[in-house]
């Protein structure tokens, strides 16, 4: 038993004299870094002084930094470097940065299995089969970058751009733009001979507010602090491409006054608990003086934690040194299996090769370790597998200049906002201490320019006003300016704009007012608050002409109708009258007044009489004729009556008719406009009101349009003055906002509004689009509006101080029988009710006659009735009467 136990306590103890032999072993790293840049090889020492103290496996493996530091593309002094560090038997090369030297290690890596980590992605997929990288692969952060643009849902995009790595990087963010159509991408080469300032304007008059950055940390540094300069600057959005932007010093940023929406990416987060833990626990390790650092330049200094400010390390330190932890673990993981050893490899002889290099190649694609970059593992094609992207964005409740992180972006999830990750909301957007730029348009009342005065002084009107007020209550100072063309604002083609519209598109200016309509076309390229006054198109016409009295005005008093309807009610009348004074017995008298048997006479026997008396009613001068009866009284009563009202109403029309001369006004709306072509009509070029008739579906609007488009010279004044002008020259209706022809018939007593308003709309102030401007204008609007603060401002510009034209109403307008109706009707109840007073009296007269004199009633009646109509004989004397029928027809001779 005991000797058969031997043999496995020896091969136990060789086994642990191996294993204490493998403990010795001193593994290297091979550092090949740029001679001009010392951070990178400050970086991988330490991170070998770092695994050699928290993961090192002393007993085992002690690992060391082997450095070499070589000018970009000296290839010769890269490959004697890598010679030595074969000879050493480096167990992996980590950098460089140059291209070249960096093309010159893939192809030693490959050739000698010596597995090579870059710090950055390959551009191209030609991929060397020992060379990894931890840095995360292009197509994901070209990913990365679309997301973020779509996030933010930019229509229209700047990149400005120092390298033409950028435009790959950018890859997808161009096809986004290109071919969905749904971006427009600019793409602006930097300039070195421009300034910053100029390439922001260039970039801005183009209307791309929407900045991609891909330019060196220094020179996105001083792009952002131009931009601060620009006036509304505010409004623009930036995505910096470099992702250690985060950790460069905004020294000289005004942040109050700077409110640009920085967007920043960082694949390295410096302030996670474990990176902070690291770097609160200062490595007290002394910095291995390794064998072979005669090959390094740069001399590490004894505690590089004091060097290295590990909250600023940038992405390259930190990819360095997640590569040295991954190294280090795996050949950690393959010295506890025994699966690795280490052997000089000769550079110069072909077929020299590490044994061991493709089995530590294999593992390192299986470990994970937590890195300053995340989990750091590496999938089957030696990608970088596990990573996320940090977004940060500038954050506005730092009194300094900082960044929030916003949102997480992950390969498989893309954006991603994780709970509790979101630091506090942006503080509210504030104007306080502001200077804003207000541009404005020469208009009176809400614009008007003092051109004795200077400086803000010049500028007066009810926008302005307006403007002060706002700026009071926000705490703004606004400074006016007259827009250089005097357009309000008018789409030019190809997204170009006029006027105020286009200064606002041009962030020349961050609020526009004016009597500035809101329209669907303009609000598509800036932002409008709510009206602050509402209006409609309208006509400002001149007042017609005084025109001399004609000959015939004595008529005008009545309408043709009450003319006609006098004279038919004149001649009833009188027929009337005719008929009843016969009829009745009591305007039968005797024709000798001392002798009641004298032959009986009646003064309304004749047609002339009748004639005579009613007319005589009429011109108020009466005649001799006086009825007796009651009921032709009756009659007469209410024709005068009639004729009373009737001339009382002709005699106070008539004074106006001939003492005011009549104003004819040919044109009463739009309509009648239409209808004709010897009044002229147009409106303000450029504007709302033309726009309205040019878009119009209306038929009586079209045809409008289609007279004003084409009529020459044109009918379309330059502004309101010039239209005004054209009005009062006569021949010409301007079509204008009723708002301004209030203003302009209070003070020109030449002017009218002519018919009524043709749309409603309103006046907002713009501000360009996505300004936060814009809401803090509208509360303060809002409160003033239900204030009445508006309302008195309008009363105060628009009444005129005293009102020059009194106007009368027009009074002289003939009369009509709508007016005249109710005299006509009065007259025929009258004439009703003395024709039943005379049947009355008829049947009263005969009733007293004993019933042997007289026939029956009706007959009678019928009998003087006949003799009324013919007009035959006389009144029989009620003595003689039933003597002889012959006589009675006898006596009652014609009239
Ligand atoms: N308010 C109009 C505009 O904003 C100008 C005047 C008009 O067109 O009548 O365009």
């Amino acid at each position: 038993m005991n000797s058969g136990r031997q043999p496995l306590q020896l091969a136990l103890t060789l086994l642990l004299c191996s294993r204490i032999a493998t403990a010795a072993e001193v593994v290297k790293i091979g550092g090949i870094f740029d001679q001009e840049d010392d951070r990178l090889a400050k970086a991988f020492s330490l991170a070998v002084d770092r695994v050699n103290r928290d993961m090192g496996d002393l007993e085992s493996a002690t690992f060391r930094a082997k450095i070499a530091r070589v000018l970009p593309k000296d290839n010769l002094a890269a490959s004697r470097h890598v010679c030595d560090m074969l000879r050493e038997k480096v167990v992996a090369f980590v950098g460089p940065t140059s291209d070249s030297v960096k093309e010159y290690l893939k192809s030693v890596a490959a050739t000698f299995n010596i597995p090579h980590f870059s710090t950055d992605f390959e551009i191209l997929e030609r991929r060397a089969p020992y060379t990894l990288s931890l840095h995360p692969d292009l197509q994901s952060l070209s990913r990365l970058l679309r997301d973020i643009v779509e996030d933010k849902k930019w229509r229209k995009i700047a990149v400005i751009y120092d390298s033409d790595d950028v435009l790959i990087i950018l890859k997808d963010v161009l096809t986004y733009g290109f071919n969905q159509s749904l971006a427009d991408v600019l793409l602006y080469p930097f300039d070195e001979e421009l300034s910053f300032e100029k390439m922001l304007k260039d970039i801005g008059s183009q209307q791309h507010y929407n900045l991609i950055v891909g330019l060196q940390p220094e020179r996105a540094k001083q792009l952002l602090l131009a931009s601060q300069g620009l006036h509304s600057s505010f409004y623009n959005a930036y995505l910096i491409l470099d992702l250690d932007f985060h950790a460069v010093s905004m020294s000289g940023a005004r942040m109050e006054n700077y409110f640009a929406n920085v967007t920043l990416i960082r694949l390295a987060d410096p302030h996670r608990e474990d990176v902070k833990a690291q770097q609160s626990q200062k490595t007290a390790a002394p910095y291995a003086n390794a064998p072979g650092l005669h090959l390094s330049l740069w001399k590490p200094t004894p505690n590089p934690f004091d060097e290295l400010e590990i909250s600023h390390f940038s992405t390259e330190e930190a990819l360095i040194y997640d590569a040295v932890t991954l190294i280090a673990h795996s050949v950690l993981s393959l010295l506890r299996m025994n699966a690795i050893s280490f052997q000089k490899v000769n550079c110069n002889k072909t077929g020299s090769r590490w044994d061991y290099g493709q089995a530590l190649l294999d593992n390192l694609k299986e470990v994970t370790v937590r890195g300053l970059t995340g989990d750091v593992r590496l999938d089957r094609s030696g990608k970088r597998d596990a990573f996320s992207f940090d977004i940060l964005e500038i954050n506005r409740t730092s009194e300094v200049w900082a960044y929030r992180k916003s949102v997480v972006w992950e390969p498989r999830s893309g954006l991603i906002k994780r709970k509790g990750e979101e630091v506090e909301v942006d503080k509210e957007f504030s104007v306080d201490g502001m200077v804003l730029r207000v541009v404005t348009a020469p208009n009176e009342p809400y614009t008007i320019i003092d051109e004795t005065k200077t400086g803000q002084d010049r500028f007066s009107g009810y926008a302005i006003d307006l403007i002060k007020m706002l700026a009071e209550r926000a705490n703004f100072t606004p400074e006016f300016y007259i827009v250089a063309d005097g357009a309000y604002g008018s789409h030019q083609g190809n997204g170009v704009w006029n006027g105020l519209i286009g200064d606002l598109m041009k962030h020349t200016a961050d609020i526009a007012i004016v009597d500035l309509t809101t329209t669907a076309e303009r609000e598509s390229v800036v932002d409008f608050t709510t009206p602050f006054m509402s209006t409609g198109i309208s006509i400002l016409f001149r007042i017609p002409e005084m025109q001399p009295p004609s000959l015939f005005s004595f008529m005008h008093p009545f309408s043709i109708v009450v003319w006609f309807y006098t004279l038919t009610t004149y001649i009833l009348i009188t027929l009337g009258t005719y008929m009843l004074g016969r009829f009745t017995p009591y305007e039968w008298v005797p024709s000798h007044p001392c002798d009641p048997d004298s032959e009986p006479e009646n003064q309304f026997s004749t047609l002339n009489n009748c004639f005579w008396f009613t007319m005589g009613s009429i011109m108020q001068q009466g005649s001799d004729l006086v009825p007796r009866a009651v009921s032709t009284r009756t009659l007469a009563s209410l024709w005068y009556f009639f004729c009373l009202i009737l001339i009382s109403s002709y005699t106070a029309n008539l004074a106006a008719f001939l003492t005011a001369a009549r104003m004819s006004n040919p044109i009463e709306s739009a309509n009648d406009l239409a209808k004709q072509t010897d009044i002229a009509y147009g409106a303000k070029d450029g504007g709302s009101t033309q726009r309205f008739f040019q878009n119009s579906n209306n038929s009586v609007y079209k045809r409008m349009w289609a007279y004003m488009e084409s009529t020459k010279p044109s009918v379309f004044p330059k502004d309101n003055d010039e239209g005004i002008q054209r009005v009062l020259k006569g021949k010409y209706a301007y079509l204008m906002e009723a708002t301004s022809i209030e203003y302009l018939v209070e003070r020109n007593c030449n002017l009218t509004q002519v018919g009524g308003l043709l749309d409603n709309k309103g006046y907002g102030i713009a501000t360009p689009q996505g300004s936060p401007v814009r809401n803090i204008l509208e509360h303060h609007l809002i409160i003033m509006q239900e204030f009445g603060v508006l309302q008195e401002l309008k009363q105060l510009w628009w009444k005129a101080p005293e009102n020059p034209c009194v106007r009368s109403k027009d009074d002289s307008a003939e009369m009509t029988m709508d007016s005249l109706g109710g005299v006509f009707l009065t007259l025929v109840v009258g004439v009703l009710f003395g024709l039943l007073v005379g049947i009355f009296e008829f049947w009263w007269d005969k009733s007293q006659a004993p019933y042997g004199e007289r026939q029956h009633i009706l007959v009678e009646f019928f009998r003087e009735f006949m003799m009324v109509i013919t007009c035959t004989g006389s009144r029989p004397n009620p003595e003689n009467e039933g003597s002889s029928e012959a006589d009675d027809v006898s006596k009652k001779s014609s009239p």
